[in-house]
């Protein structure tokens, strides 16, 4: 077995080994936190949604053996128990395992739910597992690549016939009007103005000339402005066509080789209304259809699509196109997308589309060849 933290701080006998330091500096620190944990829980269209997936098809999961990969605070393991689960391992690799055992504890559910800390890869189990249960959802789906961690849990501990929930994943992106292209370009060139401030003061002040970095500066600052996706509550009137499928996932099915390798795809949006279409949405949504063998009585879907009343934290990504795209209602957004993940953190991703506008329009007339867009997903 992988060696345990200090016995003093054991949460099982199951324990693993924590994360490696860097990974917990770029990504699990925060989840050690219960505030970060609250964002999550208060979060009701995903709580909700998981707690209707349990707790709708209770005959599922009567009886069965659970996994809960990344258990957090401890929810899903409570529902999965609550649901009739006769054993449920909740797998945590922060500190924050202390808090669900303690939360399993005062919900007297110690005899069903065995409180586990360490990385899913450093544990073992003393069973197979007939459902694997896990919220590792990023934005854009992928930013964090925790299905990755999912994936090696179904391939190591998910009895054969087993069911994963979520069980499917899909990407989408719609085309839409938004002034964050135009909010973005002015925010750059107000920084490119202070920039040219900066240089004069320290001239005069100093006596030191800095403009051999001015070009360095620029590259730096346009990275951060025009090629960055932000976080939105995209309204649906927003939306100038409706959204397309980049990729769906069968998650009983995707291998780990298939989802680190880049994401190419390629599809078409359809205008409704005419542009300038100023930016791209991308959002996902998830199902939980159980397994062939052991499907829900119950299919519930979790999406974090534009909602006039409100997203959820997740939000869309927002991808401004700089210049906006030209096109006429009635055309098409033919675009070829590659989703990499950042070479420096597998966390973060790079985005890349080339986009033609097909159909009758003068605009598709003129779009002879694609026109290339990349965005960092921070
Ligand atoms: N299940 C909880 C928390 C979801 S957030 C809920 O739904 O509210 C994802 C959690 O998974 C975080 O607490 C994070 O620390 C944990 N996690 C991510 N990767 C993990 C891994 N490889 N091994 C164990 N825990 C992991």
């Amino acid at each position: 077995m992988s060696s345990s933290p200090k016995s003093a701080e054991k949460v099982s006998d199951l324990d693993g080994r924590p994360p490696e330091s860097t990974d917990f500096a770029n990504y699990f620190c925060t989840y050690a936190y219960i505030y970060h944990q609250k964002d999550m829980l208060e979060d009701h269209k995903r709580t909700g949604a998981y707690y209707q997936a349990v707790l709708s098809n209770k005959r599922q999961f009567q009886g069965k053996v659970v996994l809960d990969v990344g258990t957090g605070s401890g929810i899903l393991a409570i529902f999965a128990a609550k649901a009739g689960a006769k054993k449920v391992y909740a797998v945590e690799a922060t500190n924050m395992a202390k808090n669900a055992r303690q939360l399993v504890e005062h919900n007297k559910l110690s005899h069903v739910v065995e409180v586990i800390q360490g990385t899913i890869e450093s544990i073992e189990l003393p069973e197979k597992v007939d459902i694997i249960i896990s919220e590792w959802m990023g934005y854009f789906l992928l930013r964090e690549s925790m299905l990755d961690s999912v994936l090696v849990a179904r391939d190591r501990f998910l009895a054969p016939g087993g069911a994963l929930y979520p069980s499917h994943a899909s990407i989408y992106m719609a085309p839409i009007r938004s002034n964050l292209a135009a909010q973005r370009t002015s925010e750059f060139q107000n920084s490119m103005e202070g920039w040219a401030e900066f240089l004069h003061e320290m001239q005069h002040y100093y006596q030191v000339s800095l403009d051999v970095l001015s070009d360095g500066y620029r590259s730096e600052q346009k990275d951060y402005y025009l090629h960055t996706s932000q976080w939105t509550d995209t309204h649906p009137q927003q939306l100038l066509g409706p959204a397309a499928p980049i990729i769906k996932y069968d998650l009983n099915k995707l291998t780990l080789e298939e989802l680190k390798a880049p994401l190419k795809s390629e599809f078409v949006m359809h205008m409704t209304d005419g542009g300038p279409v100023d930016a791209f949405c991308g959002f996902f949504d998830v199902l939980f259809k159980g397994s062939d063998e052991n499907p829900t009585d119950n299919e519930i879907r979790l999406t974090t699509a534009p909602d006039p009343t409100g997203a959820t934290h997740w939000g869309q990504q927002t991808f401004p196109l700089h210049p906006p795209i030209d096109c006429a209602p009635g055309d098409r957004l033919r675009v070829s997308v590659e989703v990499t993940r950042r070479a420096d953190n597998q966390r973060l991703l790079h985005v890349k589309a080339a986009v033609s506008v097909e159909g009758n329009s003068i605009y598709a007339e003129q779009s002879k060849t694609p026109r290339e867009f990349r965005w960092n997903i921070e």
